[in-house]
């Protein structure tokens, strides 16, 4: 993972944003125009609007198609893997250090580079579809457990398919929204009756998610060994969950309003390709599962994932779990696979997100209910506060890279603020 890839535009070792990541996001200047795409380079957005309008895309399949003026990702990753990386691949030369096209054109770098700062960043496609899978055996048992007893930690099924369910796609939020308390219905094991009002166990998902590219005709499967050619690119996903509506609502089709009042994504997607040097193989599958869920080769990816929790009182963000991507049992491939076996459609922009990502360990659990055990086992907060689940006020933000040697592919983040409850109008 050596890399000797270098840019004009000086990047911090440190940064997620080198050469060698190239994020695709929508962004609008703060000083006006239209919303537009762009990819992030250090501390830096390239606008390939404005080097689309100078003819450097010429020789691609987007030339003339004005598909950098729009306001989502979707047209573009309508396009394809062909396409992709033919505009990965001009990009990348364009930023080169050895490339004088951009870096000595003057007049091209004020209209096409602005500082990150200066600009806002959107929802990076519209969403027509969301499906959320459980894809890490950890998360599944630890779940299983609280809810069910060790005996019955996994269901018979887990083992043999990538368990998952339609979620919503219209409260999909860009990070930095504010992520409002949801009102419902639950049952504390003490009540005679449901009760009705604020969530009281908020809590956060760690999740990555992909953007799924140009999709399969309905009636049609995505073959296990063509799945990946789906994917345009992975986004940070926290699928905040409230685990009171949760327990009530969720038996026997699965969660409903536990999980529809929002969902966070970051705004910068990495693309597949940039994540290659980090593939990985996943855990070893028993028993093996059924022909069309087996993937030749490794499907896993090596990106390090982190949860920073600030509040009022928690100045400085605290790091309350730390995971790997590589831990899930379902590779992408093998979700996409399943998804469309029995001829479900993909479009351009649907997102399919892994479910919570918790490790082995206790500080890699992917969020509140595990990393307290169901409330059992407070959070010690470094301000001498405990916290079982989310309260209002905090912000909760996640984090993850790739690590090569002397650079980072990373993701940025995704935050969120928990806005208090709306007055109970029960
Ligand atoms: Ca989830």
């Amino acid at each position: 993972m050596v890399s000797t890839e270098r840019s004009f535009i000086e990047v911090d070792p440190q940064s997620h944003f080198p050469i060698h990541n190239l994020p695709y996001g929508v962004f609008r200047p703060l000083s006006g125009g239209d919303p537009r795409i762009g990819v992030a380079i250090g501390s830096y957005v390239l606008d390939l609007a404005a080097l689309d309008k100078a003819g450097h895309f010429h020789a691609t399949a987007v030339a003339g198609k004005d598909i950098f003026s729009q306001p989502s990702l979707n047209a573009f990753m309508a396009l394809g893997r062909t396409a992709w990386r033919k505009v990965r691949a001009q990009v990348q030369q364009l930023l080169r250090a050895d490339e004088p096209a951009l870096r000595d054109d003057a007049v091209l770098r004020a209209a096409a580079l602005h500082p990150i700062h200066d600009v806002e960043l959107l929802l990076p496609a519209q969403i027509g579809d969301y499906t959320d899978f459980y894809a890490s055996k950890y998360h599944a048992s630890n779940v299983g457990t609280m809810f069910r007893g060790k005996e019955n930690a996994l269901m018979p099924n887990w083992t043999h398919l990538p368990v998952g369910y339609h979620g919503r796609a219209s409260s999909v939020v860009v990070s930095g929204t504010d992520v409002r308390r949801p009102l419902g219905q639950m049952k504390p094991a003490d009540a005679q009756a449901p009760l009705f009002g604020p969530s009281r166990q908020l809590d956060f998902e760690l999740e990555l998610g992909w953007l799924i590219g140009p999709g399969n005709e309905l009636g049609q499967s995505v073959p296990i060994e063509q799945a990946e050619e789906q994917i345009f690119g992975l986004v940070l996903v926290n699928d905040w969950s409230a685990r009171d509506i949760q327990a009530w609502e969720y038996q026997p089709l699965g969660p409903f309003l536990a999980k529809n009042f929002a969902t966070s994504i970051s705004p910068w997607v990495v693309p597949l390709e940039a994540l290659e040097p980090f593939r990985v193989a996943g855990p070893e599958q028993e028993p093996a599962p059924l022909p069309y869920l087996q993937q030749a080769g490794a499907g896993a990816f090596d990106i390090q994932l982190q949860v920073g929790l600030t509040g009022e009182g928690i100045e400085t963000s605290q790091t309350i779990s730390a995971s790997n991507f590589k831990y899930l049992y379902w590779s992408m491939a093998q979700q996409i696979a399943h998804h469309t076996v029995g001829g479900c459609n993909l479009r351009p922009g649907d997102l399919l997100a892994s479910g919570t990502i918790s490790g082995p360990t206790k500080d890699s659990l992917g969020c509140m209910l595990e990393l307290t055990w169901r409330g059992t086992e407070p959070l010690q907060l470094h301000n001498g506060e405990q916290r079982i689940w989310l309260e209002d006020g905090d912000e909760v933000s996640i984090t993850g890279w790739c690590q090569g040697e002397g650079y980072r592919v990373g993701f940025g983040e995704v935050t969120g603020r928990v806005l208090p409850a709306h007055d109970n109008p029960a």
